[in-house]
């Protein structure tokens, strides 16, 4: 800005410097203004006419206006697209104050720092997420400032914050390293493009590079949050900090409604890595639907905390048997007791977002409504408690969680009931907050305002009497105000502190001390009811404020009576059963179905399955079938029975017995994830990897045709070596569907493999599917009939009949395969050892090379009889007993050949 900036510019310069990268909201008068680059990005982004100030002149800069009422929207757009927006106020009336006006930045709206209801889904926590990367370990924190929820966790490394961030899908990131060293983590942490599906608009997070973090400082920042600080670790501790610190700066003004941090164990939660919850579409399809995602069809909760609750329950399942057993048991309460789950469901579909509510009112910035939406919440909350006082058992209460009566607040429920009329304002500039009877004082304004006619009627009959003067009377003009008239003949008798204002034909008018005072009164009635409404209310915000964590706590409490409600309701409306949850290999689903499909795609008409994997027996199924036979449905139907039971919800079968798993891992082959807009190869490797890194033998893999994003002997063999290693090196359970036949071999090899097909029937060249899993390998694949299907051309089809009979006569002339080296070195074995000690049984080429014979039904090619004999030679070489010179003469034979 120019030298000879006027003072007010000279404002906008500081306040500017104070947030750099927030885009300042400039109060002037009645609008909003944005100057230099914010003016320019704000009139692209937001649509906004670009002027400038002083135009034409040396200092002229670019400006952009909203008006201040509209603000909110515009606001609301910038949030959206990832922006900070700094709110610089006016603290003065400007009429009342000589010079400049005083302004001040009073907040800074940032995604993950807003509470306002219009700003926030319901059914979602709004995390700030703040990662400190060091050598010993990471840092995340979680900051829901609309909740006060507050939680850190130190973890092992980047991978592992990334999935927690995946699967708590915070709306915004901060990052940041006190190391030198770290920095480089940094940087690949802020270039991640960090997708989190679950994030509100499906949008990306804005992610943000946090300043340094001096070393006294984290323990400082946390101050009375914690007592024992020392107990999250350093990296923790120290994202903690940058948490609270970034939240503190953008609330300057308030004091933020955070009571604690805890300690929360991402390590006591099964891990489902971003690619898993999208491949599993839990709380979106992949085509960004959330109605058909397994979060849509289980959602029946009444209450946005409940669905907050049950989100991140989803998200987050446990592994603990008991802690397991005890939600199911809670949820079997509920699906006894129907009648009881009906009324509470009713009760508590009234129920205002009583923990955000809350929250608002701790900043300050509850409007009449919510406190509205409090006291209902708090009355609801008291009848609530009362249905579930009807259960008498006692270790049904203490699984249903009223064991102990939660504390409903009843004094201040009680207040509010008698303080607010029945539908306060939405805003606190209306007026009619306050039921009548409440304040003494403001019933006496508000008759003053309303009746102020009658007190004058009831003041003149007073003063006739007092003063014997039966014709006297109180009247009003606009000029002269209240006065009393007489007629002349009472002119003297009037008393001395009544004083004479005007004399007219009729006779004396007077004014005097009662009839000013209640003349002043009517004229300030108004106003005064105005201020003494403000007053109580803020009172009754301050009230509720300081009650907002004891609200909080009865909202979480009510959150988890409409869960488990909720998980009842779904269990009976969609007939699931409770699972029998146990620490062993087992995972045996009798009649098991798919959540989702069965609700949406195949209404009705859903063929139940059974799936039975066992660690020390059969662990590793081969699925093979027809295109469209159902073979993704049946994997993601097992996966989802895992989560669904550790989440401790039944699960939809007719029973279902399993051994916790630690991880679900779910991967889908790269032509498969069309959705994604991601096809290559790449990707589909680097998930593979990822798989291969992190499975134990705890854990439930899902591969749905893995290899398919490169050519048929490259994808064949990867997803073979990719099998085997599951089996033999890992040794956990596992489904992978496959179109490679060649891979049903495995299940030869080793007793762990299984094959299993999806059926399908023929008739009259037209394709029935069963979806019905059935022992063995599916015999052929069925593709031109389901080419059919999909409307493909009659030449076509009879052209691809025709070529298939030529290659499935040719397939059986394929001799004997040759021997192969193994696929992997021993780098496999290495990782193989840290991964499970289960290797030391494994019979796979692992350890024993030399034994693989995986192309024996290859596809043929028609060869040509040059071509023909080139293999002949090929194969009738034994490479084992071949010097280096004997293979290059060979090969000089081959090509002459060819
Ligand atoms: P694949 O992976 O074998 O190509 P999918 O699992 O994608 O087949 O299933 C194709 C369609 O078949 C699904 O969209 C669903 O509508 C239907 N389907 C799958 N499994 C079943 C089942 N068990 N019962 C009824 N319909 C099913
Ligand atoms: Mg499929």
């Amino acid at each position: 800005m120019a030298g000879r900036a006027t003072p007010v510019m000279q404002q906008f310069a500081a306040a500017k410097e104070a947030h750099p990268d927030s885009i300042l909201f400039f109060r002037m008068g009645d609008f909003y203004e944005m100057f230099e680059d914010d003016a320019v990005l704000c009139a692209k982004l937001l649509d906004l006419t670009l002027t400038s100030r002083n135009k034409g002149k040396a200092d002229e800069i670019p400006m952009a206006g909203v008006p201040h009422h509209a603000a909110k929207s515009y606001v609301s757009r910038l949030l959206a697209m990832g922006h900070k927006v700094a709110i610089c106020e006016q603290m003065a009336d400007p009429s009342t104050v000589k010079g400049i006006v005083p302004r001040e930045v009073v907040r800074v709206l940032t995604p993950a720092l807003v509470t306002e209801q219009e700003h926030l889904e319901a059914g979602q926590n709004n995390w700030l997420a703040a990662i400190d990367i060091a050598i010993a370990g990471v840092g995340v924190a979680l900051l829901d400032l609309s909740t006060g929820e507050f939680m850190a966790a130190q973890l092992a490394d980047v991978d592992s914050a990334l999935s927690e961030l995946a699967r708590m899908s915070p709306r915004e990131v901060l990052v940041g390293s006190s190391e030198v060293a770290a920095e480089a983590a940094v940087r690949s942490v802020k270039s991640l493009d960090l997708f989190l599906p679950a994030s509100g608009a499906g949008s990306d997070a804005p992610v943000r590079q946090d300043a340094p973090l001096g070393e006294e400082e984290a323990v400082t920042t946390l101050g009375t949050l914690t007592s024992d600080a020392d107990a999250f670790g350093p990296a923790a501790q120290r994202a903690a900090a940058r948490a609270l610190r970034f939240a503190r700066v953008c609330n300057p003004r308030a004091e933020l409604p955070i009571p604690r941090i805890t300690e929360w164990e991402p390590t006591s939660q099964l891990i489902l890595d971003e690619t898993t919850q999208t491949h599993l579409e839990l709380v979106r399809s992949m085509a960004g639907d959330r109605k058909a995602s397994l979060l849509g069809i289980i959602d029946l909760t009444s209450t946005a905390p409940g669905a907050r609750l049950l989100r991140r329950r989803l998200l987050a399942p446990l592994m603990d048997v008991d802690r397991i057993r005890r939600r199911h048991q809670g949820v079997a309460v509920f699906v006894e007791r129907a009648l009881l789950r009906e009324r509470l469901r009713n009760c508590l579909g009234k129920m205002g977002d009583l923990e955000r509510l809350a929250t608002r009112a701790v900043l300050g910035d509850a409007t009449p409504r919510d406190l509205g939406a409090i006291r209902d919440g708090l009355r609801i909350a008291r009848e609530a408690v009362a249905l579930l006082g009807e259960i008498d058992s006692s270790a049904e209460r203490e699984l249903v969680g009223i064991a102990e009566p939660p504390d409903t607040l009843d004094e201040l429920a009680d207040t509010l009931a008698r303080a607010l009329v029945e539908r306060p304002p939405a805003q606190t500039k209306e007026s009619g907050i306050f039921l009548a009877g409440f304040d003494e004082q403001l019933d006496e304004l508000d008759e003053l305002r309303k009746n102020g006619s009658e007190r004058i009627t009831a003041l003149e009959a007073e003063l006739r009497e007092e003063q014997g003067i039966p014709n006297l009377r109180v009247r009003y003009t606009r000029v002269f105000g209240w006065y009393v008239e007489v007629s002349r003949s009472y002119k003297g008798t009037v008393p001395d502190d009544w004083r004479r204002k005007q004399t007219v034909a009729a006779g004396e008018r007077y004014t005097m001390p009662a009839l000013d005072d209640l003349a002043h009164q009517i004229e300030s009635a108004q106003e005064r009811h105005r201020e003494r409404e403000l007053e109580l209310l803020r009172e009754m915000v301050a009230r509720v404020a300081e009650a907002g964590e004891r609200i909080r706590e009865l909202a979480r409490r009510v959150a988890r009576w409409d869960v488990n409600a909720a998980l009842a309701e779904v269990a009976h409306r969609h007939d699931y059963v409770q699972p029998v949850v146990e620490a062993s290999g087992q995972f045996v689903v009798k009649a098991g179905r798919h959540p989702v499909v069965e609700q949406l795609a195949a209404q009705g008409r859903f063929v139940p399955n059974d799936v039975t994997l066992s660690c020390d027996e059969v662990r590793l199924h081969l699925v093979t079938g027809p295109n469209m036979a159902g073979k993704s449905t049946l994997l993601r139907q097992v996966a989802l029975i895992a989560i669904l039971a550790q989440m401790g919800s039944f699960v939809p079968a007719e029973s279902a017995t399993l051994g916790v798993v630690d991880r679900v891992l779910s991967r889908v082959g790269a032509s498969d994830n069309v959705a994604r807009g991601e096809s290559t190869f790449m990707v589909e490797m680097r998930e593979t990897a990822s798989i291969l890194k992190h499975a134990t033998r705890r854990s439930l893999v899902i591969l749905d045709e893995i290899g398919r994003g490169t050519s048929t002997f490259d994808g064949l063999a990867i997803a073979w070596a990719v099998a085997e290693y599951l089996d033999d090196a890992i040794g956990c359970r596992a489904l992978f569907a496959t179109h490679y036949h060649e891979l049903t071999q495995l299940a030869a090899k080793s007793k762990h493999v299984a094959n299993f097909s999806v059926s399908a029937r023929e008739l009259d060249d037209e394709i029935v599917f069963l979806h019905r899993v059935v022992p063995g390998a599916a015999s052929r694949s069925y593709g031109v009939q389901v080419a059919r299907l999909a409307g493909l051309p009659e030449p076509v089809l009879a052209r691809a009949r025709m070529l298939l009979e030529v290659l499935e006569a040719g397939q059986g002339k394929t001799p004997a395969p040759p021997a192969v080296e193994p696929v992997a070195g021993s780098g496999a074995e290495e990782s193989a050892n840290e991964a499970a000690p289960v290797i030391a049984q494994g019979q796979g080429p692992w350890n024993k090379p030399g034994q693989l014979a995986m192309f024996a039904d290859a596809p043929p090619e028609p060869f040509s009889e040059e071509a023909a004999e080139a293999l002949q030679l090929l194969r009738a070489c034994d490479v084992d007993n071949t010097t280096p010179m004997q293979a290059l003469r060979m090969l000089v034979r081959l090509k002459k050949k060819l």
